[in-house]
């Protein structure tokens, strides 16, 4: 037997390593079994390439508790370690990591999904183990077992040993604090969230936990549409269908592989985020990759497995990364190739699908200038006749009709087909087309559409009266002069609040109503803008604004500056002012409690 003291400068390193991991243990598991998994694999290797002669065997992994000895067990049946790799590989190297890795790390929170990386692994078991014992066999012919244990101090011993089989077992003797991973349900979890896709087979109690050819590792013409689903399903059990699926597979200038899906997305996107997966050649690593891919891509669901994202640095260190740059904008370029093919492919489908993609997309158009400029093949607009166009469709459908004075092309839109239904029809029965835009990031995405396109401005349908909204040289006459009109407009603004509406004379035609509510475009824009963020605080505490339009060529208005009766006079424009708040679901409690007794009142009078 021998024994020695583990060469290292800190006198005790793993009262420092137990502090500040603490909160993330449980990773020592994937760690010992992700080191269970690469010895398999290097003696696959050798095996290929002939430096490893006679039978490989059942390559497999099995994890073991003993309750009892309060022990955790993790056997391979890899390339095993002979005493002097012990002495280079646990003794030397493993520690000089876990130098490098405290000096580095000490107060970082990334610290836990640094760890493997440092050549640490194996020391992150003395999170949970008051003694780890080694017993190893190497591969090598006539290899002699031995039997490796620490308890934790600097002290090691090193002695021969029993061991039939070639491999590793790496007994934990759990320490009191960490009882709980001498739980079946515990470990479960544990494998299934960090092994559940290693590539060699893992078992515990008796039974394979990982699949080892999980679907992104295979080719994708080995792959049904059927399999992409049930993959989806072994990630996310209880999800919806997803929509579709991107399969990425580069080798070149950077190994990344996985497959992404589209989710249905609906509205509530924001509780969507961090369903990506990132892997290391199949280990689990985090499902946290802002910073590695484009922030509208989180929304997917899926698996990235690339080795050369790297790991051991800051989360603002990596977006400024030549490789993760260049993965982000692989990655996002796939995706714009997918819809593109989609749309193209079968495009009823993917108008069928637009709804559950469609904030997606234009998260992707407003927040990527690169997707942004991909998207005009597949960006759709919906008409509220129910047909889809690209941006470049409907402005040629719509220029003829909706060109206004000034040349620019008119895209009228609604952002609630009921509320504005009244708008709607009246534009229809000039012949203009109404598109559905009722997302909340239309309002940015409408800014971003006209700076695109020259000549071309978006208008809400309840903007402005109908003549305005695409303006015409075709002045109106009105029925009321001048004067008339100068005395009218005091009678009205007396009736309303100041601050609310801006009353506005027009002759619109005799048969529209006496008063109409109009929300001034760009006002209003800038206000749902700064309701989804990018606006400012200012805009979005203003209290909305509206236009009250006075149709100067109804005849109510003739009544009531031909009336001596004041209060007739105010009774009537309440009246009419209410009729138009009320088409637009703006009369709400003390106004509306005073509108209905007003008509009870009228109706009396009958
Ligand atoms: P890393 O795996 O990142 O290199 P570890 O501290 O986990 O760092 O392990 C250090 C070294 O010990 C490994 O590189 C490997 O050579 C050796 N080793 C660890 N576990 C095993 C095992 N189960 N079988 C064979 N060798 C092992």
């Amino acid at each position: 037997m021998s024994s020695g003291k583990i060469n290292v400068n800190t006198e005790n390193i793993f009262p420092i390593i137990k502090k500040f991991l603490y909160s993330d243990h449980e990773i020592f598991l994937r760690e010992l079994v992700s080191n269970a998994t690469d010895a398999s694999q290097k003696l696959k290797t050798l095996s290929a390439t002939g430096e490893m002669k006679g039978d490989l065997g059942e390559l497999s992994v099995s994890v073991k508790i003993n309750k009892e000895n309060k022990t955790l067990t993790i056997s391979d049946k890899g390339i095993g370690m002979t005493a002097d790799e012990v002495e280079k590989y646990i003794n030397q190297i493993a520690f000089s990591g876990a130098e490098e890795f405290v000096e580095k790390y000490k107060d970082k929170p990334e610290a836990n999904a640094m760890i493997g990386h440092f050549g640490l692994g194996f020391y992150s078991s003395f999170m949970v183990a008051s003694k780890v014992e080694i017993i190893t066999r190497s591969f090598v012919n006539k290899a002699k077992a031995v039997r490796w244990e620490c308890d934790g101090s600097p002290e090691f011993t090193l002695e021969p040993a029993e061991k039939a089989e070639r491999g590793t077992d790496i007994i934990l003797h759990i320490n009191d604090d960490s009882l709980e991973f001498l739980e079946d349900a515990r470990i479960e979890n544990l494998l299934n969230k960090y092994c559940k896709f290693l590539p060699v087979p893992i078992f515990f109690n008796e039974k394979q936990v990982n699949n080892t050819h999980p679907a992104w590792t295979r080719k994708p013409a080995e792959l049904s549409n059927d399999d992409y689903q049930a993959f989806y399903k072994e990630l996310y059990p209880f999800s919806e269908d997803p929509l579709f699926n991107i399969h990425l597979n580069v080798d070149f200038p950077f190994n990344l592989t996985g497959i992404l899906y589209f989710p249905k997305l609906k509205r509530n996107f924001e509780v969507q985020k961090n369903k990506i997966q990132l892997y290391s050649n199949q280990v689990y690593v985090t499902d946290s990759v802002e910073g590695i891919v484009p922030d509208f891509l989180t929304l997917l669901h899926g698996v990235l497995d690339s080795p050369d994202i790297p790991l051991n640095v800051s989360r603002s260190y990596l977006q400024a990364d030549g490789n993760v740059k260049k993965i982000s904008a692989h990655i996002t370029k796939k995706v714009a190739d997918k819809l593109e093919e989609l749309f193209k492919n079968d495009r009823t489908d993917f108008e069928a699908k637009w709804e559950d993609i469609k904030m997606f997309i234009q998260y992707g158009i407003l927040s990527d200038e690169k997707f942004a400029e991909r998207s005009s093949k597949f960006n759709l607009l919906r008409s509220t006749s129910g047909k889809f166009y690209t941006v470049e469709e409907y402005i040629n459908t719509v220029k003829a009709a909706q060109t206004d004075k000034d040349g620019n092309t008119i895209l009228l839109y609604s952002a609630n087909e009921k509320e504005q239904h009244g708008f709607i029809e009246q534009a229809k029965e000039r012949g203009y087309d109404v598109l559905v835009m009722d997302s909340p990031l239309d309002a940015h995405l409408v800014n971003h559409l006209e700076s695109k396109h020259e000549k071309t401005r978006f208008t809400r349908v309840d903007a402005d009266t109908i003549d305005k909204l695409i303006a015409r040289d075709e002045p109106r006459i009105s029925k009321l002069s001048q004067e008339e009109q100068d005395q009218l407009k005091p009678l009205v603004e007396k009736q309303i609040d100041p601050v609310r509406f801006h009353v506005q004379m027009e002759a619109l035609s005799e048969q529209d109503a006496p008063f109409m509510i109009t929300r001034p475009e760009f006002m209003r824009r800038m206000k749902d803008m700064s309701m989804v963020g990018g606006g400012n605080d200012f805009m979005r505490d203003m209290p909305e604004s509206f236009n009250l339009v006075v149709n100067t060529n109804h005849a109510l208005f003739g009544k009531i500056l031909n009336t001596p009766d004041t209060d007739k006079q105010t009774r009537l424009i309440d009246q009419a002012k209410d009729l138009a708040m009320l088409s637009q679901n703006l009369l709400k409690g003390e106004e509306l409690t005073r509108f209905i007794k007003r008509s009870v009142a009228l109706i009396d009078q009958e």
